[in-house]
Protein backbone atom coordinates (compact mmCIF):
# COMPACT_ATOMS: atom_id res chain seq x y z
CA UNK A 1 0.00 0.00 0.00
CA UNK A 2 0.93 3.46 -0.85
CA UNK A 3 1.08 6.15 1.75
CA UNK A 4 -1.11 9.31 0.70
CA UNK A 5 0.99 12.15 -0.28
CA UNK A 6 -0.44 15.75 -0.22
CA UNK A 7 2.31 18.12 -1.31
CA UNK A 8 1.91 22.54 -0.75
CA UNK A 9 3.64 24.06 -3.43
CA UNK A 10 3.52 27.63 -2.54
CA UNK A 11 5.13 28.71 -5.53
CA UNK A 12 6.37 32.62 -5.11
CA UNK A 13 3.97 33.41 -2.59
CA UNK A 14 2.62 34.43 -0.51
CA UNK A 15 3.60 37.92 -0.66
CA UNK A 16 4.31 39.23 3.01
CA UNK A 17 5.39 37.12 6.08
CA UNK A 18 2.25 37.85 7.71
CA UNK A 19 0.22 36.04 5.06
CA UNK A 20 2.81 32.96 5.81
CA UNK A 21 2.36 32.71 9.61
CA UNK A 22 -1.68 32.85 8.73
CA UNK A 23 -1.41 29.55 6.61
CA UNK A 24 0.96 28.09 9.09
CA UNK A 25 -1.01 28.57 11.78
CA UNK A 26 -4.17 26.84 10.14
CA UNK A 27 -1.97 23.89 9.29
CA UNK A 28 -0.51 23.91 12.72
CA UNK A 29 -3.86 23.75 14.31
CA UNK A 30 -5.79 21.61 12.39
CA UNK A 31 -6.90 18.20 12.65
CA UNK A 32 -4.64 16.47 9.93
CA UNK A 33 -5.46 12.55 8.48
CA UNK A 34 -1.96 10.90 10.52
CA UNK A 35 -1.94 8.50 7.47
CA UNK A 36 -1.63 11.75 5.13
CA UNK A 37 2.49 12.22 4.07
CA UNK A 38 2.17 16.18 4.11
CA UNK A 39 5.14 18.04 2.56
CA UNK A 40 5.03 22.23 1.87
CA UNK A 41 7.47 23.71 -0.35
CA UNK A 42 7.19 27.68 0.39
CA UNK A 43 9.75 29.93 -1.65
CA UNK A 44 13.17 28.77 -0.45
CA UNK A 45 13.33 32.39 1.81
CA UNK A 46 11.27 30.46 4.03
CA UNK A 47 12.17 27.04 4.22
CA UNK A 48 14.15 27.29 7.71
CA UNK A 49 12.14 29.38 9.58
CA UNK A 50 9.04 27.26 8.57
CA UNK A 51 11.17 24.22 9.60
CA UNK A 52 11.26 25.39 13.37
CA UNK A 53 7.49 26.27 13.11
CA UNK A 54 5.59 23.68 11.36
CA UNK A 55 3.88 20.59 13.60
CA UNK A 56 1.91 18.08 12.70
CA UNK A 57 4.52 16.08 11.49
CA UNK A 58 4.38 18.39 8.37
CA UNK A 59 8.01 18.54 6.20
CA UNK A 60 9.22 20.52 3.93
CA UNK A 61 10.23 20.95 0.52
CA UNK A 62 12.19 23.26 -1.36
CA UNK A 63 11.03 24.39 -4.98
CA UNK A 64 13.98 23.67 -6.87
CA UNK A 65 17.77 22.78 -6.98
CA UNK A 66 20.79 22.87 -9.14
CA UNK A 67 23.23 20.31 -10.38
CA UNK A 68 26.26 21.77 -8.46
CA UNK A 69 26.71 21.67 -4.74
CA UNK A 70 28.70 24.84 -4.49
CA UNK A 71 30.59 27.12 -6.43
CA UNK A 72 29.75 30.62 -8.90
CA UNK A 73 26.59 29.82 -9.68
CA UNK A 74 24.35 32.97 -8.76
CA UNK A 75 21.00 33.01 -7.67
CA UNK A 76 20.49 29.06 -7.45
CA UNK A 77 20.09 26.79 -5.21
CA UNK A 78 22.65 23.94 -3.98
CA UNK A 79 20.88 20.77 -3.17
CA UNK A 80 23.77 19.91 -0.73
CA UNK A 81 23.04 23.07 1.12
CA UNK A 82 19.19 22.28 1.39
CA UNK A 83 20.36 18.20 2.76
CA UNK A 84 22.75 20.36 5.63
CA UNK A 85 19.95 22.84 6.13
CA UNK A 86 17.72 19.51 7.12
CA UNK A 87 15.11 20.26 4.12
CA UNK A 88 14.10 16.64 3.02
CA UNK A 89 12.44 17.26 -0.40
CA UNK A 90 12.75 19.00 -3.38
CA UNK A 91 10.20 19.80 -6.55
CA UNK A 92 11.63 19.16 -9.66
CA UNK A 93 10.58 19.54 -12.96
CA UNK A 94 7.40 21.71 -12.26
CA UNK A 95 6.09 23.24 -15.48
CA UNK A 96 6.80 26.57 -14.98
CA UNK A 97 10.22 25.52 -14.35
CA UNK A 98 10.60 24.00 -17.98
CA UNK A 99 8.64 26.58 -19.57
CA UNK A 100 9.29 29.65 -18.05
CA UNK A 101 13.07 28.89 -17.43
CA UNK A 102 13.47 26.68 -20.19
CA UNK A 103 14.28 23.40 -18.32
CA UNK A 104 15.04 20.53 -20.50
CA UNK A 105 14.24 16.92 -19.22
CA UNK A 106 17.67 15.87 -19.26
CA UNK A 107 18.63 18.70 -17.30
CA UNK A 108 15.62 18.14 -14.42
CA UNK A 109 17.26 14.10 -14.84
CA UNK A 110 20.47 15.44 -13.84
CA UNK A 111 19.35 17.55 -10.86
CA UNK A 112 17.55 14.34 -9.98
CA UNK A 113 19.98 12.71 -9.68
CA UNK A 114 22.66 15.24 -8.35
CA UNK A 115 19.58 15.43 -5.41
CA UNK A 116 19.15 12.12 -4.86
CA UNK A 117 23.01 11.70 -4.39
CA UNK A 118 22.98 14.47 -2.00
CA UNK A 119 20.31 12.49 0.34
CA UNK A 120 17.42 14.76 -1.29
CA UNK A 121 13.93 13.16 -1.59
CA UNK A 122 12.43 14.25 -4.87
CA UNK A 123 8.76 15.26 -5.77
CA UNK A 124 9.24 14.97 -10.04
CA UNK A 125 6.66 16.39 -12.30
CA UNK A 126 5.43 15.24 -15.59
CA UNK A 127 2.70 16.51 -17.64
CA UNK A 128 1.29 17.46 -21.10
CA UNK A 129 0.49 20.48 -22.92
CA UNK A 130 -3.13 20.99 -24.00
CA UNK A 131 -2.25 21.08 -27.86
CA UNK A 132 -0.61 17.49 -26.69
CA UNK A 133 -2.98 16.18 -25.44
CA UNK A 134 -5.24 17.35 -28.06
CA UNK A 135 -3.22 15.53 -30.37
CA UNK A 136 -3.15 12.47 -28.54
CA UNK A 137 0.39 12.74 -26.80
CA UNK A 138 -0.19 12.78 -23.38
CA UNK A 139 1.23 9.37 -22.49
CA UNK A 140 4.09 9.70 -25.08
CA UNK A 141 4.98 13.27 -23.45
CA UNK A 142 4.72 11.73 -19.81
CA UNK A 143 6.74 8.74 -21.69
CA UNK A 144 9.45 10.99 -22.96
CA UNK A 145 9.62 13.14 -19.57
CA UNK A 146 10.38 9.82 -17.36
CA UNK A 147 12.57 8.51 -19.85
CA UNK A 148 15.33 11.10 -19.11
CA UNK A 149 15.18 10.26 -15.55
CA UNK A 150 14.75 6.35 -15.89
CA UNK A 151 17.99 6.69 -17.44
CA UNK A 152 19.96 8.42 -14.68
CA UNK A 153 18.62 6.67 -11.36
CA UNK A 154 19.32 2.89 -10.33
CA UNK A 155 16.44 0.56 -9.38
CA UNK A 156 16.94 1.28 -5.54
CA UNK A 157 16.63 5.34 -5.93
CA UNK A 158 12.97 5.05 -7.22
CA UNK A 159 12.04 4.44 -3.02
CA UNK A 160 13.21 8.22 -3.20
CA UNK A 161 10.93 9.65 -5.62
CA UNK A 162 7.35 11.02 -5.98
CA UNK A 163 5.94 11.33 -9.40
CA UNK A 164 3.81 14.48 -9.42
CA UNK A 165 1.69 13.89 -12.88
CA UNK A 166 0.38 17.79 -13.67
CA UNK A 167 -1.05 18.07 -16.83
CA UNK A 168 0.01 21.93 -17.66
CA UNK A 169 -3.77 23.01 -18.98
CA UNK A 170 -5.06 22.54 -15.43
CA UNK A 171 -2.52 24.48 -13.57
CA UNK A 172 -3.61 27.26 -12.50
CA UNK A 173 -6.52 27.42 -14.98
CA UNK A 174 -9.21 25.86 -12.47
CA UNK A 175 -9.65 23.57 -14.82
CA UNK A 176 -9.49 20.38 -13.18
CA UNK A 177 -8.48 16.58 -15.27
CA UNK A 178 -11.31 14.48 -14.65
CA UNK A 179 -11.27 11.61 -12.07
CA UNK A 180 -11.06 9.25 -15.49
CA UNK A 181 -8.13 11.45 -17.14
CA UNK A 182 -6.44 11.76 -13.91
CA UNK A 183 -6.77 7.96 -13.28
CA UNK A 184 -5.90 7.03 -17.10
CA UNK A 185 -2.30 9.26 -17.16
CA UNK A 186 -1.94 7.68 -13.43
CA UNK A 187 -1.63 3.94 -15.07
CA UNK A 188 -0.01 4.99 -18.39
CA UNK A 189 2.76 6.12 -16.17
CA UNK A 190 2.86 3.43 -13.83
CA UNK A 191 3.18 0.81 -17.06
CA UNK A 192 6.08 3.02 -17.96
CA UNK A 193 7.84 2.54 -14.73
CA UNK A 194 6.89 -1.12 -14.92
CA UNK A 195 8.24 -1.79 -18.33
CA UNK A 196 11.49 0.54 -18.36
CA UNK A 197 12.05 0.24 -14.35
CA UNK A 198 10.35 -2.92 -13.03
CA UNK A 199 7.33 -4.02 -12.00
CA UNK A 200 7.78 -3.96 -8.40
CA UNK A 201 8.95 -0.31 -8.41
CA UNK A 202 5.96 0.44 -10.43
CA UNK A 203 3.45 -0.76 -8.12
CA UNK A 204 5.16 0.62 -5.15
CA UNK A 205 6.25 4.26 -6.81
CA UNK A 206 3.69 7.37 -5.22
CA UNK A 207 1.59 9.13 -8.59
CA UNK A 208 -0.10 12.22 -7.42
CA UNK A 209 -2.05 14.23 -9.43
CA UNK A 210 -1.65 18.39 -9.59
CA UNK A 211 -3.42 20.91 -11.35
CA UNK A 212 -6.17 22.58 -9.84
CA UNK A 213 -7.27 20.55 -6.99
CA UNK A 214 -9.59 21.93 -4.54
CA UNK A 215 -11.81 21.03 -1.32
CA UNK A 216 -14.41 20.27 -4.36
CA UNK A 217 -12.82 18.12 -6.91
CA UNK A 218 -10.30 16.45 -3.97
CA UNK A 219 -12.43 13.36 -2.85
CA UNK A 220 -13.02 12.35 -6.02
CA UNK A 221 -9.80 11.86 -7.69
CA UNK A 222 -8.72 10.59 -4.16
CA UNK A 223 -11.17 7.25 -5.03
CA UNK A 224 -9.05 6.85 -7.94
CA UNK A 225 -7.22 3.55 -7.70
CA UNK A 226 -4.08 4.91 -8.93
CA UNK A 227 -4.28 8.16 -7.51
CA UNK A 228 -2.24 8.50 -4.73
CA UNK A 229 -2.61 12.17 -3.63
CA UNK A 230 -2.01 15.59 -4.84
CA UNK A 231 0.61 18.21 -5.07
CA UNK A 232 -1.50 21.49 -4.71
CA UNK A 233 -0.58 24.57 -5.99
CA UNK A 234 -3.42 27.83 -5.28
CA UNK A 235 -5.61 26.23 -2.90
CA UNK A 236 -2.88 25.23 -0.61
CA UNK A 237 -2.32 28.93 0.55
CA UNK A 238 -6.21 28.84 2.00
CA UNK A 239 -7.46 26.96 4.50
CA UNK A 240 -9.02 24.48 1.98
CA UNK A 241 -5.65 23.01 1.90
CA UNK A 242 -6.40 20.94 5.59
CA UNK A 243 -9.97 19.55 3.67
CA UNK A 244 -7.62 18.41 0.87
CA UNK A 245 -4.93 16.50 2.98
CA UNK A 246 -8.40 14.83 4.76
CA UNK A 247 -9.31 14.03 1.29
CA UNK A 248 -9.24 10.26 1.85
CA UNK A 249 -11.30 10.73 5.57
P1 LIG B 1 -2.73 24.91 -8.93
O1 LIG B 1 -3.19 23.98 -7.83
O2 LIG B 1 -2.72 26.34 -8.53
O3 LIG B 1 -3.44 24.63 -10.22
O4 LIG B 1 -1.18 24.54 -9.20
C1 LIG B 1 -0.82 23.22 -9.33
C2 LIG B 1 0.65 23.12 -9.30
O5 LIG B 1 1.34 23.60 -10.19
C3 LIG B 1 1.28 22.45 -8.15
O6 LIG B 1 2.64 22.25 -8.37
Amino acid sequence: TRQFFVGGNFKMNPGTTQQKAAIIDILNNAKLDPTTEVVIAPPALYLLPLKEKVKNGISLSAQNSYVKSTGAFTGEISPSQLADAGIPWVILGHSERRTLFHESSEFVAEKTRVALDHGLKVILCIGETLDQREAGETAKVCESQLQAVVKVLKEEDWSKIVIAYEPVWAIGTGKVASSAQAQEAHVDTRAVIAKFVSPAVASSVRIIYGGSVTAANCRELATQQDVDGFLVGGASLKPEFVDIINARQ
